[in-house]
């Protein structure tokens, strides 16, 4: 795209005023691609493992806002009680996960949601290597391969995302195929604190906007997880 300036004269528009800067295009590191790639073909893992994944994240997300909160009360703000809410929207195809927990910035979520730094899946990846290669389907589900397991269902995953106390959010978004972009965002369209992960699902994973399939697979893997979960249908 070719970048000519164009002066905006005060007044004449409202969103030219209000534009956040373009997004920054990131590479996924090698081993993350790597991850995606045998997780997207693994015709034979168990899909369903997104779901615990992407609740144990925001779980913990809340177990550290309570760590951190302990010597910085503030940070809980008029939202001491911390919640996972899920919402389904079969029209749009959405699945999104929403925590008000601790939450990233935009170096956090560069860390976090683009290395393979994280322990469980570090492990996973060796013994992947260590493997003779046909078994990564069965690992998948054995190791909890985190984030990246969203990929498994999605044709692209964003991640709306505040640190606790911090004015301004950010948005990370991938296709999963080996870039991610990271931008501010509208403070208004993002959690007054903690994370948002949406999720745009393949045309073979739809049955995820089902409020029985979701309630089940959230009894079934995530009845142990510490704090609350809330279930609703879009358009209610
Ligand atoms: P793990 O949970 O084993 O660290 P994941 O792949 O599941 O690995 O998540 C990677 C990292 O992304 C987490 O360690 C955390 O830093 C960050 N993250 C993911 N989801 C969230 C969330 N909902 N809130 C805050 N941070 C998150
Ligand atoms: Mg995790």
């Amino acid at each position: 795209m070719t970048t000519d300036a164009h002066p905006v004269e005060a007044g004449a528009t409202a969103t030219a005023a209000s534009e956040t800067a373009a997004p920054a295009t990131h590479a996924f590191e090698a081993d993350v691609s790597r991850l995606l790639h045998m997780m997207v073909h693994s015709v034979y893992s168990d899909k369903t493992v997104f779901l615990r994944e992407l609740i144990s994240n925001a779980a913990d997300a809340c177990e550290k806002l309570r760590y951190e909160a302990l010597s910085a009360p503030e940070l809980l703000g008029d939202e001491a009680r911390t919640q996972i809410a899920i919402t389904l929207d079969p029209d749009a195809k959405t699945l999104t996960i929403e925590d008000n927990g601790i939450g990233m910035t935009a170096d956090d979520m560069a860390e976090a949601l683009g290395t393979i730094a994280r322990s469980g899946t570090k492990a996973f990846m060796d013994r992947i290597a260590a493997s003779s290669g046909a078994d990564g389907a069965q690992l998948i589900g054995q190791f909890g391969v985190g984030f990246y397991s969203a990929f498994m269902v999605a044709s692209k995953v964003d991640v709306v995302s505040r640190r606790a106390g911090a004015d301004t959010a950010s948005v990370w978004s991938s296709d999963g195929l080996g870039t991610y972009t990271i931008a501010p965002i509208d403070a208004a369209g993002a959690p007054a604190r903690g994370t948002r992960v949406v999720l745009h699902l393949l045309d073979d994973a739809t049955s995820y906007t089902e409020r029985y399939t979701v309630e089940r697979l959230i009894k079934d893997q995530s009845g142990h997880v510490p704090v609350p979960i809330t279930l609703r249908e879009k358009p209610d």
